[in-house]
C-alpha cells in the first residue's frame, strides 16, 4: 500500500522546513503572539516582504501587552508600506482585547471573536500555535490541493469542494496526530515546491499521489474564472513643504480604505479624471501650483491615478493655508501608505 499524502509530506518537512522567524524550531513550543503576529502581517503579503516588518515589531513591542500599550499611531507609522491599514488598526485592537484577557485564546471560535481574526487566520492560529487538528487554508494550500485532487473547476466556485479535500487530506492520523507540523508542511511545500508558475514536480514528495502531476497539467491548475475588470479612480494631491523639509499631511479617517494613514491634501477619488481648474479648488493654498506628474497605485478593487502638484515658490504665508484638518509632519514621523510615498518621490524627483 502506497502512503498516504500527509505522512509523505511530514517525512518531507521534517527534512526541508523553512526556518522563519516567527516559527518555533523542533523541539520548541510556539510563541501565539508571534504566530498571530506574522499570519497578520502574511495576508497579502510575501514571507520576504514581512520578515523586516515582523523584526521591526518584536523589537518594538516584544509582547502583546507593549502592543496593547502602543499609541496606534506608532503602530501605523511601524506598519507603514505593508499595506492594507484596516489590518494594523485591527491589529492594535486585538493586542488591546488579548492583554485585557491576558491570554491568547486557543479555541477556533473564541479567536473569531478577536479583531482582523477571521475563518484562515483562526485556523492558523489553533493549528500552528495551540496544536490543534484544524487546517488553515490560503492561496497556497487551496493550490496543492486542486493539483493533488486533479479538480479541474474554476477558483472561486471550486472553494468548498477543495476545502473538503483539504479536510479529508487532514483526517489522516498522521496529520492528527501533529496539526502544528502539517499545517505548516502544507505552507512550505506550497511555497517552496508547488509553486503558481513553475511547480518542481520532480523534487515534489507527493509526486505519486498526484493528480495533476499525472495528467501533466499542474501548471494549469487552479483554473480560476475570468476577473472582472478592475475600475480606475481618479485623484490630485498637492505638496507643501516648510523650511524644516516637513510635509503638509493630513490624516484619513480612522476607518474605511487606507484608514487613519497620513496623505497629502487633495480632492476625493472619483470615477472621472479632475480639470485643473476643479482640482484647485481643492489645493490647500490658492496660488503658484505647477503639476509634477502622476502616480499609479493598485488595490484590490481598483486603480487609482493621482495627479501630483507642487508649489513653485516656497514663498508662501502660512495664513494662505486653508486647510484646517492638515498639519505639518516630518516625513519620518508620518504613517505613510505606500501610494503616498509614490507621490512624495515624484514630487522630490
Ligand atoms: S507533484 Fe507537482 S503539482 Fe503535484 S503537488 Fe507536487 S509539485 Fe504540486
Amino acid at each position: 500500500m502506497k502512503p498516504d499524502t500527509a505522512s509523505l509530506l511530514l517525512a518531507w518537512y521534517d527534512q526541508n522546513r523553512r526556518v522563519l522567524p516567527w516559527r518555533a524550531l523542533p523541539g520548541q513550543t510556539p510563541d501565539p503572539y508571534g504566530v498571530w503576529l506574522s499570519e497578520i502581517m502574511l495576508q497579502q503579503t510575501v514571507v520576504a516582504t514581512v520578515i523586516p516588518y515582523y523584526q521591526r515589531f518584536l523589537a518594538a513591542y516584544p509582547t502583546v501587552h507593549d502592543l496593547a500599550q502602543a499609541p496606534l499611531n506608532e503602530v501605523l507609522q511601524l506598519w507603514a508600506g505593508l499595506g492594507y491599514y484596516a489590518r494594523a488598526r485591527n491589529l492594535h485592537a486585538c493586542a488591546q482585547k488579548v492583554s485585557k484577557i491576558g491570554f491568547f485564546p486557543s479555541d477556533v471560535n473564541e479567536l473569531l471573536e478577536l479583531p482582523g481574526i477571521g475563518a484562515y487566520t483562526s485556523r492558523a492560529i489553533a493549528s500552528i500555535a495551540f496544536n490543534q487538528p484544524f487546517v488553515p487554508i490560503d492561496g497556497n494550500v487551496e493550490r496543492l490541493i486542486a493539483r493533488l485532487r486533479g479538480i479541474e473547476d474554476p477558483l472561486p466556485a471550486s472553494r468548498a469542494l477543495l476545502h473538503q479535500e483539504a479536510s479529508k487530506l487532514n483526517n489522516s492520523a498522521i496529520a492528527q496526530e501533529r496539526p502544528s507540523d502539517f499545517a505548516q508542511a502544507l505552507f512550505d511545500l506550497g511555497a517552496t515546491i508547488c509553486t503558481p508558475r513553475n511547480p518542481s514536480c520532480l523534487l515534489c514528495p507527493c509526486q505519486t499521489n498526484c493528480e495533476a502531476f499525472k495528467a501533466g497539467n499542474a501548471k494549469d491548475l487552479p483554473k480560476r474564472s475570468p476577473k472582472p475588470q478592475r475600475p480606475t479612480r481618479y485623484g490630485v494631491v498637492f505638496r507643501v513643504i516648510n523650511p524644516n523639509g516637513d510635509i503638509l499631511l493630513r490624516t484619513r479617517p480612522p476607518q474605511g480604505l487606507l484608514g487613519g494613514t497620513d496623505e497629502l491634501p487633495g480632492t476625493p477619488w472619483r470615477e472621472k479624471p479632475w480639470t485643473e481648474k476643479e482640482a484647485l479648488e481643492f489645493a490647500p493654498i490658492t496660488k503658484n501650483w505647477q503639476k509634477l506628474g502622476e502616480i499609479k497605485h493598485i488595490f484590490t478593487h481598483f486603480i487609482l491615478i493621482l495627479t501630483v502638484y507642487e508649489m513653485t515658490s516656497n514663498l508662501y504665508d502660512i495664513r494662505d493655508i486653508k486647510c484646517f484638518d492638515s498639519s505639518f509632519k516630518p516625513p519620518k514621523a508620518s504613517a505613510l501608505s505606500s501610494a503616498m510615498k509614490k507621490c512624495i518621490i515624484l514630487a522630490q524627483g
